[in-house]
């Protein structure tokens, strides 16, 4: 893999990636401490990708680029890629701003309006059902009802209105045309853009150059595949030209998608073996959490630990590599197969 630009963007500047295609990183108060979006020239206005998580330093970096880098033209439309807060979060203040409704796909419009109103899955008691029947116990669940929901913190407001992104579709953003590509496993309907004509792909969260994308079976499809899903999701990204270059949300843009993909399939494998090969006795998603992580989890990140735990064992149990077995309690174990 090869790194094109060495150094990102300062907050509140932007940088050229390709001809009228500019680079913005912005702040998150996370340990994932930044997101890059996109500013592209849109003939006689603007298109922005993605909308940073709503932070009054992040609000400042947009007025900051609003002031220097748009030339006097106006913001024709914000695109974004899927509804996780450091993507969607400023989203109704951009779009509120300059006049405009989001475009996305139609899952991810409405799987953002239904977590910010803590709808089906969002709330605790849903949580607490799935982990609950996955292993946690009792004490490491109490964090859930303490925990605060990062989602409105993030996300304070959503427009009540969008342009639909399909699968496939073709518009042009100024002289090019870009090509939606849907993605599936990390979110309902991720968005990534192609540009054939400028060799461009802005892959969202679905191809990042060092960290894995989180995979994650979550309570509103407890029997979800996101493993599968993602997994089908590369092999179309695989289609594109080799010397593509990914601007991905985080780390740097990057040329050999090919490598990526490979090394994301072979990650998965590895671990999808360690977890069949674990399961010769019966285990639970929190027995394979150090099957999977070489590490601690503080709460937080122990949900999602969780979530890519109970992913690898539905994607096994689908093929039928592994058994599930539930207790009189309801708590699952899975159980290696003859057939792996
Ligand atoms: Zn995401």
């Amino acid at each position: 893999m090869h790194y094109p630009i060495a150094n990102a963007p300062a907050p509140g500047t932007v940088t050229a990636v390709a001809p009228g295609v500019f680079w913005l990183r912005m702040p998150l108060p996370f340990v994932l401490n930044h997101i890059n979006l996109w500013l592209l020239e849109d003939g006689d206005g603007w298109t922005i990708v993605d909308c940073g998580f709503a932070t009054d330093e992040a609000r400042g970096c947009w007025e900051q680029i609003f002031a220097q880098q748009l030339q006097g033209k106006p913001v024709k439309r914000v695109i974004v890629t899927h509804f996780h807060p450091d993507h969607i979060g400023l989203c109704n203040w951009l779009c509120e701003k300059h006049g405009v409704m989001p475009w996305m796909t139609k899952s991810e419009f409405l799987q953002a309006h239904n977590v910010l109103a803590r709808g089906a899955g969002a709330d605790r008691d849903s949580v607490r059902e799935l982990m609950t029947a996955h292993g946690l116990d009792a004490p490491r669940l109490k964090w859930i009802d303490e925990r605060e929901n990062l989602y409105p913190r993030g996300v304070p407001g959503l427009p009540g209105a969008h342009r639909r992104l399909r699968d496939n579709e073709s518009f042009a953003i100024g002289a090019h045309s870009w090509r939606v590509v849907v993605g599936h496993g990390h979110s309902p309907e991720h968005a990534s853009l192609y540009c054939e004509a400028l060799g461009l792909f802005i892959a969202g969260d679905m191809l990042l150059p060092r960290i894995s994308t989180n995979v994650s079976v979550w309570p509103t499809e407890p029997e979800a595949d996101p493993v599968g899903d993602f997994l089908a999701s590369l092999t179309r990204y695989a289609a594109l030209p080799p010397d593509t270059l990914v601007l991905p949300s985080h780390g740097l843009p990057f040329r050999g998608l090919h490598a990526r993909v490979d090394a994301l399939h072979e990650h998965h494998r590895t671990r999808l073996n360690s977890v069949t090969e674990a399961c010769r006795t019966p285990q639970t998603a929190v027995d394979v959490l150090p099957v999977l992580f070489d590490r601690k989890f503080d709460d937080h990140h122990l949900l999602f630990a969780m979530g890519e735990a109970i992913a690898h064992l539905n994607y096994l149990m689908h093929r039928g590599s592994l058994r599930r077995t539930a207790d009189r309690n309801g708590h699952y174990t899975f159980l290696r197969t003859e057939k792996v």
